[in-house]
This record gives structure tokens, sequence and C-alpha cells, in this order.
């Protein structure tokens, strides 16, 4: 963990500790490296990132120092809805593994919250840019119809452009940066949080729930704040201007008195364990409920199957060589069922393969649409 992250958020070190409320602990996992802060009631828990590892707690130096969060996205899913996306992740799975089940999952449900940092700072900048103004061109078209001419009137709103500069003094408030690794991936997992709909951060909202420490430094993260900043702008220079367009926005910036804080948005993870003991995770987006995991079918009970099938087979063929040797004593009618009993025999043979075929095509779609 950067010490020197959370001394940065801080202005400096103090001496506050760490936890939100008394209730909470810090630890981190041993396998995947991530941290979180959690209820010391639900210690010691399997790493909710990689699912591999107990959490260990965290002492001494190794614990951060991060303030309480500014914001937070209450989770807007009732239980009902959470359960009934769990429902339908473990449902229609041929074969499924013996772990994946929705009680298994559901009995393994957190709630976890996920930080974002947030900037202020204050902008100084000179802009240029080319102002469209919308304007009206209204002219005449003649048509021939029903014998006689007539005239129609025709609006047409073209844009006329206009090159302008300015200077710019402005301090923008709570603009969004990544405080995870990955939060690219998790945004094309989860989808966006509408971050308007956060609320002040009120002391122990978020006590009974697991919150994933940042583990990505502001200064890391600044880049990728810098072009909402030049897109505020960009607006409110289209608005001063009383422009309906704006092209071609350039400016040269300076960026003071940043003030870094940051705001929790919600996500519900479960997993369960494949054929292999593998884990896959199940997350849930708590504002508005996109789903993402990976579905398994189980190659182990695709066997099993496949086992079942064949010994019917083989009871058929044994069957029916029995009622063929019979039948040389006499009775011709034996001859008959014998063959039968061998040709269905090699029927369900045949179809013996096909659980084995619907659980690759099933992994390989799910695979396509994970990647996808
Ligand atoms: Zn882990």
């Amino acid at each position: 963990m950067d010490q020197g992250v959370y001394a940065i958020i801080n202005g400096m070190r103090e001496s506050e500790n760490f936890s939100w409320t008394s209730n909470q602990l810090a630890a981190a996992c041993p396998h995947c490296g991530r941290a979180f802060l959690l209820p010391r009631d639900q210690f010691p828990l399997l790493c909710p990132h990689c699912f591999l590892a107990q959490l260990e707690e965290m002492g001494g130096d190794d614990v951060p120092e991060l303030r309480p969060p500014e914001l937070i996205i209450p989770p807007a899913l009732t239980s009902q809805q959470v359960a009934q996306t769990v429902q339908n992740f473990a449902r229609g799975i041929w074969f499924a593994p013996k772990d994946l089940r929705p009680q298994q999952l559901q009995q393994r449900l957190r709630l976890l919250y996920l930080p974002v940092w947030l900037v202020d700072s204050d902008v100084q900048a000179q802009w240029q840019a080319e102002m469209g103004f919308n304007y009206q061109v209204v002219s005449h078209q003649e048509r021939f119809a029903n014998g006689k001419w007539r005239t129609q009137e025709v609006k047409e709103t073209r844009i006329r452009w206009e090159p302008r500069l300015g200077q710019l003094q402005r301090r923008y408030d709570n603009v969004a940066a990544p405080a995870l690794e990955e939060q690219a991936d998790l945004e094309k997992q989860l989808g966006r949080y509408d971050l308007q709909k956060s609320q002040t951060y009120q002391p122990g909202a978020a006590a009974n729930a697991l919150i994933r420490l940042p583990n990505r430094p502001p200064q890391d993260a600044w880049p990728e704040a810098e072009p909402t900043f030049l897109q505020q702008a960009r607006q409110e220079c289209r608005l001063a201007a009383q422009a309906d367009h704006i092209r071609d926005f350039h400016w040269s910036s300076r960026y003071a008195n940043q003030h870094w804080t940051h705001l929790l948005q919600p996500v519900y993870v479960t997993h369960y364990f494949d054929d292999s003991q593998q884990p896959h995770p199940l997350l849930i987006n708590g504002q508005t409920g996109q789903a993402y995991g990976r579905r398994r079918a189980s190659r182990q009970r695709a066997m099993t199957s496949v086992i079942m099938i064949g010994l019917v087979a083989v009871l058929c063929w044994g069957l029916g060589f029995a009622a063929a040797l019979l039948s040389l004593y006499g009775e011709g009618a034996l001859l008959t069922l014998g063959g039968i009993l061998i040709f269905t025999g090699l029927c369900i043979a045949a179809c013996a393969l096909i659980p084995l075929f619907v659980v690759w095509y099933f992994n390989w779609q799910e695979k396509r649409k994970a990647e996808g």
C-alpha cells in the first residue's frame, strides 16, 4: 500500500484513526494484494476480489490513512431484485457445477463499496474556439400538382460559425477519477454509475458493508480527470457565448488548490467454484442491477451422464447378444429381438457424447460473451 497516496489526500498525515467507525478493521489479501475495510464481525473473510485466500488484518505502518468518503451512492435495488438477479444467473445451465446454485450464491452475497476519487480544483485558462449560432433560411419551392402550380415555403436551419477567444477562471468540484487499477474493466462489466444520485456520506453509512481501499494514487488518476475539466469548461464557454454549438476548442490551463476526496459506489459480490475449484465471481451493480459473471457448465457432471448412458447401451448389447445366442436353440423370434436390442444399443451409444458437446458449446458461448 502506497502510504504517499494517502498523505497527499490528507495534505499531511493526521493522527486520527484510519477507521471510519470503531467496528471496522483494515485487511488485505495475501494472494491478490487488494485491501478492504470490513466489519469486525465479518472477519476472517475470503477475499471478495479473487476468492483465493482469507483476508489478513493489517497492522502498524501497513494500515493506510484514508479519510471517510465525501459522498456515497446508496444501493437502489431491493433484496428481491438482487435475489432475482442471482436466480437468473444460475438458471438454465445444463450440467451446472454442484456449487453453482442460487442458494449458495445468495448465502455468499456481500455488499461491497468501490471507491472513486473526486477532485476539486481552481482552473485558470486562456481558450479559443469556434462558436456556432443557428439561423433560419426561408426559401420557396414551386410544385405542380392537380393541374396548377403551388408555392411552398421551406424553412432550413443553418449554422453561422464565428471565432472566439477568452479567459476562464473557475473552480470545479467533484470531478471523478479512477481509484482502482481495474476501474476500466469494472465499468465495462457493470456499466456506469449515476453520480448525480450520490448523497453526503454520514458516519456509519457503510458500517455493515465491505469497502475496497484505493490502489491507484491520485497523481496517477489525474490524467483521466483532466478531460472532464476541459469538457466542463468547453460547455461553460459555449453557454457564456450564448452559442448553440462549439468546435475546435483549445485551451492552455493551469490548475491550483486541488482537493482530493472520494466517493463510494455499491456492488453486490458473490461467487461459485467450478469443477477444478476455480472461483468465479458474480458482480451486480447496486444502482442499476446490471450483472456480470461467467457461467460454467461442468464437464465432470457431463462425464457422469456419459457413463450412465454408456452403461445402458452396454446393457442393451448384452441382452441383444444373449437373445441372438438363444435363437440358435430354435426360437427364431429371439433373433429379431436381439437385432432390435443391438441396434437400440448403438443408437444410445451414439447419443452418449451429446452431454460433452452440450457442455463444450455452453462454455465456449459464455467465454465469447465474457470476452465480447
Ligand atoms: Zn484476493
